[in-house]
């Protein structure tokens, strides 16, 4: 399975890179055609890359994770006749009707959608722990503990599985399913915040590197264990402080990069 945490933030930038290494927006493509959450993907230069895109799952409504939705949807509209699939909780759904496709945000892509002609999405309703398959990938909701309604997901392809929390506190119900998969190969996982704010940590629903290592702490076997979601002007810090907590296994997920898990 190949993953690639989209990047935010395209130019030369004192964190590095041609894309640059600092994220402010949260997307993971799973291959070419599922992506969960929408904070960047819109926002990709490539626009094939956009439109190869079809399936988009929602972890909650923060705008990290939903605003480049709109745009997403703007670029694909056409390629597909369903539009894009967004897969996404009742809660979810709410706050995209009433926050994001208000038509005061921006236009009612939801009722154009059911009303016009042609679609520029289709939704699909999910609730924890009921499975979706889409390409031949099963796809999971779990419910983590953030400050509103939000899942993480495992994502599984028959061979591999991972497991994805990217907005989130210290949780069991996602290492007790973690522990329950054979194959799992992957663990994504974030780490907000630097120990000096770990009391927004706290108040957020967010994770410290202290924190980060306590739930590694509860998962069995031994997964790769990827650190994302780091706040782009803590970065140094954050990734200081993971590895002097000596987190094996560890890798610092870079945007832009594709890994084969
Ligand atoms: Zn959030
Ligand atoms: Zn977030």
């Amino acid at each position: 399975m190949r993953i690639e945490l989209i990047p935010s933030a395209v130019g030369s930038t004192a964190l590095g890179g041609s894309t640059g290494l600092a994220q402010f927006l949260t997307s993971i493509r799973i291959g070419d055609s599922i992506c969960l959450d929408a904070g960047s993907i819109g926002y990709h230069a490539d626009l094939d890359l956009q439109r190869s895109v079809r399936h988009v799952f929602l972890s909650h409504s923060h705008i990290d994770h939903t605003a480049s939705l709109p745009m997403l949807l703007d670029n694909v509209f056409g390629v597909h006749p369903e539009g894009v699939h967004i897969y996404l909780t009742k809660e979810v759904e709410t706050a995209l009707r009433e926050d994001l496709f208000n038509d005061r945000t921006w236009p009612d892509f939801i009722r154009i959608s059911e009303e016009g002609p042609q679609p520029l999405l289709t939704l699909h309703r999910i609730e924890p722990d009921l499975p979706v398959v889409v390409e031949g990938i099963t796809i999971t909701p779990i419910s983590v503990d953030h400050v509103v309604p939000t899942v993480g997901f495992v994502v599984d392809d028959g061979n591999s599985a991972i497991v994805v929390a990217t907005d989130t506190g210290p949780s069991q119900t996602l290492w007790d399913v973690a522990n329950a998969i054979p194959h799992l190969k992957a663990v994504l996982l974030e780490a907000s915040f630097p120990e000096e704010l770990s009391w927004l940590a706290d108040v957020a629903k967010h994770l410290t590197p202290r924190l980060f290592a306590e739930e590694i702490g509860k998962l069995a076997g031994d997964p790769t264990l990827f650190a994302l979601h780091l706040k782009a002007t803590h970065r140094d810090e954050i990734i200081a402080e993971l590895e002097r907590a000596g987190v094996d296994r560890l890798v610092i997920m870079e945007p832009g990069t594709p890994y084969e898990v």
